[in-house]
Formats: structure tokens, C-alpha cells, sequence
């Protein structure tokens, strides 16, 4: 089986800039959740680096792939 990395996992989300914690945001890996949207500030990711300690993760879902700069360029242009 090949193995998954965090980084190219759509769970995956990095402080600051995507997530207020650096971690797994998966749904069942958060270490504490809450119900309502205006809670999310308090909400904790899983550890990405234990939970996918072999790389064998079975909840990875391969991010999207990012636009290139050409493609980002051309898009403010259009
Ligand atoms: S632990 Fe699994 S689900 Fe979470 S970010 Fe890593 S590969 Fe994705």
C-alpha cells in the first residue's frame, strides 16, 4: 500500500493562515469538537503526526490540487 502524507491530505490545516491549530481537522479526529459554528474558535484538531504514524491513514482524501501562478494570473485578468 502506498503511503499518504498529512500535507497532501484535505484534512490537513496549517496556523495560522487555514485553521487556528495546525492538525488533522478531520470530523472524527478532533480531540474537542462543538456543536455550534460560533464555537468553532474552540474546537481542537486531532495529531496528524500520530494518528498517520505509519502512513497508512484510512481518512486521507487527497487535497485539490492548487492553481498554478500562470493560472491565478490569468484568472484576475479574466
Ligand atoms: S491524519 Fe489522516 S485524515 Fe488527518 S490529515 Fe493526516 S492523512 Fe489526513
Amino acid at each position: 500500500m502506498k503511503k499518504v502524507l498529512c500535507k497532501n491530505c484535505r484534512h490537513f490545516l496549517e496556523a495560522p493562515y487555514e485553521a487556528p491549530h495546525t492538525g488533522c481537522w478531520h470530523p472524527d479526529n478532533l480531540q474537542v469538537t462543538q456543536k455550534d459554528a460560533w464555537l468553532d474558535e474552540q474546537q481542537k484538531p486531532g495529531d496528524h503526526e500520530r494518528i498517520n504514524l505509519r502512513g497508512d491513514c484510512a481518512q486521507f482524501e487527497q487535497a485539490p490540487r492548487k492553481a498554478s501562478l500562470w493560472e491565478r494570473i490569468l484568472r484576475l485578468g479574466a
